[in-house]
């Protein structure tokens, strides 16, 4: 629902950013091992360079998504089928559905208004962040809260009506690259927030203060969107690889729990936590941002993609003492969210859906500031199109995103109970960035699987 004109528009020219068809015949495959002999086969083919594991590699019984390059599927293949691990074709040919995302080189135009028809890059979600600030001086203003490492800042739109007295609500997207659709989402939530004439849409902006990062990781954004590279997830940091591989998974380098499991010391991982925590600025000044509003934070929401979870605190194996509080508004969530466009959601603790992931933004939110509520989503879909979520998908996504989003607002009016042991703690001392040690294992095994999301 659009219900004011917005001053921005798209005007599509020729999608030529890639300089060619990067990802022609890549395949993404579905492997589904059924032991742990045959996880270690898919363990393995992480290794192997060109091979790009979208989920996984998961435990058995769990379904892996795995991109190949067309000179490696027929041996990779063969060998995965040897081992006995069951394997799909999944996705035929990754370079049709970039294709098919529509207009990648887009330009700026004022007068009419973004349509959610399409993926903006960085300079465009700027843009239209500052358009809306513009038509609603009263209550909204971009904030940048520092720079990217490549220099490119990092803009909050708070949305405040009380001079910002209220409790807090953050929102944060695309930390990982490739993920489009969590962006798209968050602008949508900011033009209801800002626009909508619902009535209870607006009491979540008389009760609460907003405040909405859309491009959590922006060198990465713009790599993935402009520079080559749709599949790129990390940030754009320099790192000490002789290879010359760049970037750390900024969701892997906060400083909680860091490098506990799940992450790699590999600078060419996907899932390098980084040289040290908070080695990436992107995460820092989100932290320190994060920690000058922590007095009124209220509840903490980050948008990953795909699978459709609703991820509960923490990502690496110790005990949440609210989890069955979190379950339960959780499954009020999913409920909420199906109503719509009937997608199944599955809410759960992070190490119980997709293994152990340490260093991750929500696990500091909840383990460091002790923010009330703190949840993370795993939108859609679940492996059709994966992270080349068509942009017509946009709307729907974001109208039953919003459905689920009532049910946690309602229940943080309501009051989120505390656990007797969550009580008791006291707020733990923020980690000081430690150096990675020389001897650890190029890959830490110790949380033995983790998701790429
Ligand atoms: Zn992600």
């Amino acid at each position: 629902m659009f219900t004011k004109v917005l001053l921005v528009t798209l005007i599509s020219t020729v999608a030529f950013a890639y300089g060619g068809d990067v990802f022609s015949g890549y395949k993404v495959y579905r492997m589904t091992p059924e032991n742990e002999a045959q996880v270690q086969v898919l363990r393995a083919l992480e290794e192997l360079g060109g091979v790009s594991f979208w989920t996984g590699p998961n435990p058995p019984h769990r379904s892996s998504d795995v991109m190949i390059p067309p000179h490696l599927q027929g041996d990779i293949i063969e060998g995965i089928k040897k081992h006995g691990i069951a394997v799909n074709e999944y996705i035929s040919n990754v370079q049709t559905l970039i294709d098919n995302e529509g207009p990648l080189d887009t330009k700026i135009v004022k007068g009419t208004r973004y349509d959610f028809q399409s993926y903006l890059d960085v300079d465009e979600v700027y843009a239209w962040l500052d358009e809306q600030a513009a038509l609603h001086p009263d209550i909204a203003t971009v904030v940048s809260i520092g720079k990217s490492f490549e220099g490119r800042d990092l803009k909050v739109l708070k949305i405040s009506k009380s001079g910002e007295t209220k409790p807090a609500i953050w929102l944060d997207a695309n930390i990982h690259a490739r993920e489009w659709i969590t962006g798209a989402v968050s602008l949508y939530v900011i033009d209801q927030l800002l626009n909508s004439d619902n009535a209870e849409i607006k009491s979540w902006t008389d009760d609460y203060d907003w405040y909405v990062l859309p491009v959590h990781n922006p060198d990465g954004l713009a790599y993935s969107k402009l520079a080559g590279n749709r599949m790129w997830r990390k940030t754009r940091s320099d790192t000490d690889s002789i290879l010359n591989c760049k970037g750390a998974d900024a969701n892997r380098n906060w400083g909680f729990e860091w490098f506990t499991g799940g992450s790699s010391s590999n600078p060419c991982s996907d899932t390098y936590a980084g040289p040290s925590a908070f080695s990436e600025p992107e995460a820092k000044l989100t932290s320190e941002f994060l920690e000058s509003i922590s007095d009124r934070l209220a509840f903490f929401l980050s948008l990953h993609s795909y699978s459709q979870l609703i991820l509960i605190p923490y990502g690496v194996d110790i005990e949440f003492p609210q989890h069955e509080v979190y379950m339960d508004i959780g499954l009020d969530t999913k409920d909420a969210i199906a109503q719509k466009y009937r997608t199944e959601f599955t809410p759960g603790n992070i190490v119980d859906l997709l293994y152990v992931a340490s260093g991750g933004s929500m696990d500091w939110a909840k383990g460091v500031l002790n923010v009330p509520l703190t949840f993370t989503f795993e939108l859609r879909d679940t492996g059709a199109y994966g992270f080349i979520l068509p942009p017509s998908l946009i709307i729907p996504s974001s109208e039953e995103f919003m459905d689920g989003l009532a049910v946690m607002i309602n229940a943080l009016r309501a009051g989120i109970p505390e656990s007797d042991a969550a009580r008791k703690q006291t707020k733990p001392a923020i980690i000081k960035p430690q150096i990675l040690h020389k001897n650890k294992p190029t890959v830490d095994f110790r949380g033995k699987f983790f998701s790429k999301h």
